[in-house]
């Protein structure tokens, strides 16, 4: 098996907060990987230790097969979407604009003037989003589906090879739920790997092949088939439950 990530021994802290710890996971090149896990499990902490913007206490990261100096690879070849309310929507910038930001890696020289190319790169993601007449207007006017689709625009204009994507259906309509859909499925056929901390357990088999179970650890990681099943449910979900309420004091009578 060819794998776009591996993650060994990883612990990420927030002051005293153990977000992750000991977290050893494999996600196969070409699939399209479903992280999913109660809420405060550490889903986007493991996201953003996977694009090193929270770096790990412990452990190693090693990305499309690289080891080292791995920067200048996420810039190019790895697309973030990040949890919606984890951005700035009051940004003053245009959907075209942020669409063009995606070629910023590749675009050459000092001055970092985009070409021809790159604008027609960022022009024919938005058509593909189905965005092309909202090309000129300012991202703080936009609905939570077409924000979605802003920003898969700007994925598909990097042309990366790995697509990490934080809850992307969150509050989303259905047309922009199957736009999505289709282009991860898109990715795949091309052979690139998408990554995607996912909300909804009932939809996991429809949309993904390879599935994640987190709870501060990885419960669980494989094939759908193999590891959609209650028992790793009940561990990812269960245990958190017992910690909310040990946190809580008093629930247990103790
Ligand atoms: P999830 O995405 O699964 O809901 P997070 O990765 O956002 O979980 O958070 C994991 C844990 O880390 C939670 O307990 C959360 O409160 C804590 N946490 C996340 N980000 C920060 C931060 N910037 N500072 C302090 N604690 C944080
Ligand atoms: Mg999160």
């Amino acid at each position: 098996m060819k794998s776009a990530l591996e993650l060994t021994n990883v612990s990420v802290n927030y002051g005293t907060v153990s977000a992750l710890e000991g977290v050893n996971l494999t996600i196969p090149k070409g699939s399209r990987t479903a992280i999913v896990g109660p809420n405060g499990a550490g889903k986007s902490t493991l996201m953003k230790a996977i694009l090193g913007l929270e770096k790990p206490s412990s452990g190693h990261v090693s990305l499309l097969g690289k080891d080292e100096n791995l920067d200048s690879l996420i810039q190019k070849k790895v697309a973030y979407i990040p949890q919606s309310n984890q951005v700035n929507w009051q940004f003053p910038a245009t959907v075209f604009e942020i669409v063009l930001m995606g070629r910023f890696a590749h675009i050459e020289g000092w001055l970092k003037q985009p070409s021809k190319l790159d604008r027609e790169m960022a022009h024919a993601a938005l058509e593909k989003m189905n965005l092309q007449d909202l090309a000129h207007r300012q991202i703080d006017q936009l609905s939570g589906g077409q924000r979605q689709r802003v920003f898969i625009a700007r994925a598909l204009a990097q042309e990366a090879e790995l697509y990490l994507m934080d809850e992307p259906l969150a509050g989303i309509d259905r047309l922009t739920e199957t736009i999505i859909m289709d282009t991860l499925k898109n990715f795949q056929k091309e052979g690139k790997t998408s990554i995607v901390v996912h909300h909804d357990l009932t939809s996991l088999n429809t949309y993904f092949d390879y599935l994640v179970w987190v709870n501060r650890r990885v419960i669980a990681s494989g094939d759908m088939t193999t590891t959609l099943t209650t028992e790793h449910y009940q561990e990812a979900y269960g245990v958190v439950d017992r910690i909310f309420l040990t946190n809580e004091g008093g629930h247990d009578g103790v």
